[in-house]
């Protein structure tokens, strides 16, 4: 059972070091969130993951990092600056601001919503009784655009030629270096680029922990091919299960996880196909991860801004050039990770009553993989386990927790709660002397999810943890 309150997971995070309100001893930045020493460790578990299934692993994949800054005319070329808004709504009661559209889908529906202008929206959210969710009144003053990127300046003087935006999607980055990438890399189409990094959104009603911010990470893809040899509906359906793998793959239970395909009203002109996957969150369904056939939109538009000619040219034909076609497989760093934290979450009532919360990740995204407890803090034992400690961690690539603090029983619901699978347990059986069970040189294995302990000789213990 995963959590059934996002409260619960916010308070774990707090509690246990996942991931703390950003610039709390200040009073806080609204809608921010800092990882913490575990969420570090998790979150960069899901993204080496990802970029080992999605760029490692695969020979027709590269990867890239592009600037956060870039060029403002990459944003006109990619449509951002007049189209990336959200229609933005006051209440006249109380001043707050909302998105319209938000509010409204509630009401009525994502579909009967996207078919609406935007003069639409706030008659229409007059006529379904749509109260404001801070004061309860039905009184909206008209909709008006609000672009979502961030602005800011690059240089001593901050005038409008100076004007710079903090890229609100990662995906352009890969679209101006597709040029670069064909002359030094020698791909041959079909081929991918995939890239993690952070993006910005001025969004209008962040919220629901890490859910929706302000500043956060994507995991992107765009698989160039060419639409007169690739059949992009079965190229399509290929990425749309690998997607859907790598999330279940990671623990992600089928039951939560379901397709939403967007409507042709919601599709972007450009678009023949645009899927979400979307998880099942404790306040309702919300997007995880999204696949788009953009068609050459992109690459057609970039050179028309940028004068440069992006054509590949057919190595079997150099004769044609033209320009591939791209699907956009787009994974919300950030999001997965707070899906894999309330799908880990499970609370189990053990035979003596009391409640054990646990916290089961997939074992390759467990922020600590190991916790090595010496059974107190008798100074051999210590020594012993230090000794352990450090064979195991100059031996092996494994994140390892050394903790003497509190009871070996305090020690293991600790271990329990940041989702530690193994727990080695030095005790007097390891030192070579007799143990409880008559064992010499050796340690207990705790396995987090059964419970179950065995005891392994020390000589065999690396090869026993290795995942
Ligand atoms: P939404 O409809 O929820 O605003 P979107 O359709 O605008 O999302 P995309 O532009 O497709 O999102 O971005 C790709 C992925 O980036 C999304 O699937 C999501 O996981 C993630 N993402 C988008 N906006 C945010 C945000 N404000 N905070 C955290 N993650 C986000």
């Amino acid at each position: 059972m995963p959590a059934t309150s996002l409260d619960q997971i916010v308070s774990l995070c707090k509690r246990r070091g996942f991931i703390f309100p950003g610039s709390e001893i200040y009073g806080g930045l609204a809608n921010t969130w800092d990882y913490g020493p575990l969420g570090v460790e998790l979150k960069n578990n899901v993204k080496r993951e990802w970029w080992e299934t999605f760029v490692h692993k695969r020979p027709d994949m590269i990867g890239t990092d592009a600037a956060i800054l870039m060029n403002r005319r990459v944003w006109e070329a990619s449509g951002h600056v007049t189209s990336f808004t959200d229609p933005l709504i006051d209440c006249k009661k109380c001043k707050a601001r909302f998105r319209g559209d938000k509010l409204l889908e509630e009401k009525i529906g994502v579909e009967a919503v996207t078919v609406l202008t935007l003069d639409q929206i706030q008659p229409m959210m007059m006529a379904e009784n749509v109260v404001c969710p801070n004061c309860g009144k039905n009184d909206w003053t008209p909709t008006k655009q609000f672009n979502m990127m961030f602005k800011t300046h690059q240089g001593v003087v901050e005038d409008a030629a100076a004007l710079v935006y903090l890229r609100p999607e990662t995906a352009q980055g890969m679209f101006v270096n597709f040029k670069n990438v064909i002359d030094t890399m020698r791909m041959r189409l079909p081929f991918g680029m995939g890239q993690i990094g952070k993006a910005f959104r001025n969004e209008i009603t962040p919220g629901n922990f890490t859910f929706r911010t302000r500043e956060f990470e994507q995991m992107e893809i765009e698989y160039f091919f060419d639409p007169s040899v690739t059949d992009w509906e079965t190229l399509f359906e290929e990425w749309k299960a690998l997607e859907w793998e790598w999330f279940t793959s990671l623990g992600l239970s089928p039951k939560r996880l379901r397709f939403r395909e967007h409507t042709q009203e919601e599709l972007a002109f450009y678009s023949t196909r645009t899927i979400d996957i979307e998880y099942l969150f404790p306040w309702g369904w919300g997007e995880l991860s999204g696949l788009a056939n953009r068609t050459d939109y992109d690459l057609a538009q970039h050179e028309q801004f940028s004068g440069q000619d992006l054509k590949y040219t057919d190595p079997d034909d150099p004769t044609r050039k033209f320009l591939p076609h791209v699907l956009e497989p787009t994974f919300g760093c950030d999001r997965s990770v707070l899906t894999f934290l309330l799908e880990a979450y499970t609370e189990e009532i053990l035979e003596n009553g009391e409640t054990r919360t646990v916290m089961k990740f997939h074992p390759s995204i467990a922020p600590i993989d190991i916790a090595i407890l010496p059974l107190s803090k008798k100074e051999h034992l210590i020594a012993k386990a230090k000794e352990l400690y450090n064979k195991i961690v100059q031996e092996t690539d494994l994140v390892v927790d050394f903790d003497v603090t509190g009871s070996i029983g305090k020690r293991y619901r600790r271990q329990d709660e940041i989702g530690t699978p193994k727990a080695v347990t030095v005790d007097f059986g390891s030192l070579g002397e007799d143990s409880a069970q008559g064992e010499k040189d050796t340690v207990t294995i705790r396995d987090r999810d059964t419970l179950e302990q065995i005891r392994v000789p020390i000589g065999e213990l690396i090869a026993s943890l290795e995942r």
